[in-house]
């Protein structure tokens, strides 16, 4: 690090510039223009002027001190003109540097609301305009941070807080150990698991982590095996599983087990929310998009909550989510991978009358 600070070192580097060429300037013309003149006298002599001859010394005198003095007035004004002209520029140009760089030092040591004011500088406007960017951007990603561990927290807390009160009692004696007892643990610890497990995936979606191997892809087999597959577990009183899909639809371009994942989602969900009724799996096309729609006849979501729907952790019904065992991460996971497949997520629903999650993927 230099010991001179950026405004001195400008304004010296002016003034060495300015002295360098006064100087040169000087050099030459007291070099050269005595020379001259005396040239210019002897061609006055030549051509008759005898008064020259006679006034010679004088008028060389008379010249050199001229010369002098006009050399002096030269850089006596030409050195304080240009040096507070150069004073000026480095503190221009220096005053807003040492704002941002009090404002960077600010900005790390946590206060993440300072923001770059606006110069009259574009290249230092620039700077400051793409830090602004960057503080918001780092502003956002903090805030989440801090909404993930309070969401965490609450979410962690409620089981923990099951299993412990029931060991407790039963080791205080207070309840007897029973079948029923030992499941509800199960259960709780089996939220637990699938939480971190939830959590684990979310956090590799949103950091961009998941591998993403985008493809030309025919999503009717694994459309059928999907309806195949859940069909198989549905019970007598479930509602009913079926697909509308034209077998002749375009290729899209996606990523077929991430495409299955966000299914699953969606599927298991509708089953899980739709008492009677049915669970239709749609596929269409749209100008380039493939859609594909999973619709219900469940319990549906209100219009005041469907804003969040795609939020992590939140649940329309948090005790009866809890009890069915969803952690609410689903659809966030769902929305992250879908957007990974330069895709979109939408949903649609009614209270009490069904709902319908559609997303769509770029065809071939
Ligand atoms: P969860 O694991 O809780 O199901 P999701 O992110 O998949 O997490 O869903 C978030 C919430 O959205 C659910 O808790 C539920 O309240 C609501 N939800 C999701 N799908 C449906 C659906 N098909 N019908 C009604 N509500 C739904």
């Amino acid at each position: 690090m230099s010991k001179f600070n950026l405004r001195t070192r400008l304004f010296f580097s002016h003034i060495l510039v300015i002295v360098l060429g006064l100087g040169t300037f000087v050099a030459i013309v007291k070099y050269s223009s005595p020379r001259f003149f005396i040239l210019r006298l002897e061609q006055l002599e030549r051509r008759g002027f005898l008064t020259v001859r006679s006034a010679r010394t004088y008028l060389i005198n008379g010249f050199q001190s001229a010369l002098n003095s006009g050399t002096f007035w030269s850089f006596a004004v030409g050195i304080s003109t240009s040096g507070g002209l150069s004073y000026w520029l480095a503190q221009r140009i220096t005053k807003p540097l040492n704002v941002m760089q009090q404002i960077t030092q600010k900005f790390a040591s946590g206060q993440l609301e300072e923001r770059m004011p606006a110069t009259d500088i574009p290249e230092l406007n620039e700077l400051a305009m793409s830090f602004n960017r960057m503080a918001n951007s780092l502003e956002g990603v903090e805030q989440r941070r801090r909404e993930l561990i309070s969401d965490l927290t609450h979410e962690l807390r409620s089981p923990l807080t099951v299993v412990r009160g029931y060991l407790e009692e039963l080791s205080d004696g207070a309840i007897a150990p029973s079948p029923e007892i030992y499941l509800r643990l199960v259960r709780e610890t089996k939220r637990l698991e699938r939480l971190t497990h939830d959590l684990q995936e979310l956090s590799k979606a949103e950091a961009g982590y998941l591998p993403i191997h985008l493809q030309s892809v025919n999503l009717y087999p694994l459309l059928t095996s999907l309806v195949e597959r859940f069909s198989d577990q549905l019970m007598e009183d479930s509602p009913t599983l079926r697909l509308e899909y034209a077998e002749n639809l375009p290729l899209a371009i996606a990523d077929l087990d991430r495409t299955e994942q966000v299914l699953v989602n969606l599927i298991g969900n509708a089953l899980r929310y739709t008492e009677t009724g049915s669970i239709t799996v749609k596929g269409w096309r749209d100008r380039d998009r493939l859609w594909i729609a999973v619709e219900d006849t469940g319990v549906g979501i209100s219009q005041q909550d469907l804003p969040f729907v795609f939020e992590r952790f939140w649940r329309a019904d948090r005790s009866r989510s809890r009890y069915s065992g969803g952690t609410g991460i689903g659809l966030a996971i769902a929305r992250r991978l879908i957007e990974l497949q330069n895709g979109k997520i939408e949903v649609e629903s009614e209270l009490g009358k069904g709902s319908i999650f559609r997303f769509h993927l770029p065809l071939v």
